[in-house]
């Protein structure tokens, strides 16, 4: 079987949080590309997308032209513009051929105050601007050792998607990020990572049956290439969100790879 399963195509996508300069970025997009082949995923089974910096956009877009490989943001602002000095909203971003916008990664949560509330209006306003949302949820490792990883889980993922209705729900990504696997080396077990994927779309299948069917739910934290294969072969696993490793080119290829 595929990583996503028969009616889902894998994305893997490389968050490559603030490394890279936009010279640095041009030039490991285009030794992705080309270690992708034609197509940038290389086949139509599995999306590829790498998540820069803003400065970076521009510059991965161009270096990805005609490949197929997605470009994605790391955040956005809700309002489609305003008086938000600092901020970057999704028509901004849509019309400079982004393909999608990472939304809620931990570290934005953590550093930065990223709520839920902000996320429940950041979603939608990513689609209406026909950009794909990697929404990331996940439990720190308090809560996992609380016996607390489905609350956390159902909580963010409620909230986050109230503003959705039920038929916008599978366009949508959401990407399960312990947060104790982020940049820790520690990954999760096959067994946790299937079932918090697992009751993630449990989750979105109370909304509707089809869209929980068609959701993506992506894994995230210390994906490598040699850990990626097990990962990805989980029924509820339909691709990777990698930080360290996408910032690898050879190293991302072959945790694609592993995904086909
Ligand atoms: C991430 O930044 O989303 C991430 C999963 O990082 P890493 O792969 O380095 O743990």
């Amino acid at each position: 079987m595929t990583a996503a399963g028969a009616a889902r195509t894998a994305l893997v996508a490389g968050n490559w949080k603030m490394y890279k300069t936009e010279a640095q970025a041009a030039e490991l997009v285009a030794r992705l590309v080309s270690l992708l082949g034609t197509g940038g995923s290389g086949d139509s089974a599995v999306e590829v997308g790498v998540c820069t910096p803003f400065t970076d956009l521009r510059a991965a877009v161009a270096s990805a032209a005609g490949s197929g490989l997605r470009v994605f943001a790391q955040n956005m602002h809700q309002e489609p513009e305003g008086a938000f000095t600092g901020e970057i909203a999704a028509p901004m971003l849509a019309e400079i051929g982004i393909d999608g916008v990472v939304l809620g990664h931990s570290e934005r949560r953590q550093y930065f105050g990223e709520t839920d509330r902000a996320l429940s209006a950041k979603v939608p306003a990513a689609l209406a601007a026909g950009l794909t949302p990697i929404l990331c949820v996940g439990e720190t490792e308090e809560q996992r050792n609380a016996g607390d990883t489905e609350r956390t889980l159902r909580h963010q993922v409620t909230q986050d998607l109230e503003g959705l209705a039920d038929s916008q729900l599978a366009e949508v990504v959401i990407a399960y990020e312990p947060i104790w696997a982020i940049g820790t080396g520690k990954v999760a077990t096959p067994e946790q990572a299937q079932e918090a994927c697992g009751f993630i779309r449990a989750l979105v299948s109370a909304r509707s049956d089809p869209a929980g069917a068609a959701l993506r739910v992506i894994y995230g934290g210390s994906v490598k290439p040699d850990n990626a294969p097990e990962l990805l072969a989980l029924p509820d696993v339909d691709g990777a969100l990698v930080g360290g490793a996408s910032l690898d080119a050879d190293a991302f290829a072959a945790i694609v790879a592993a995904a086909r």
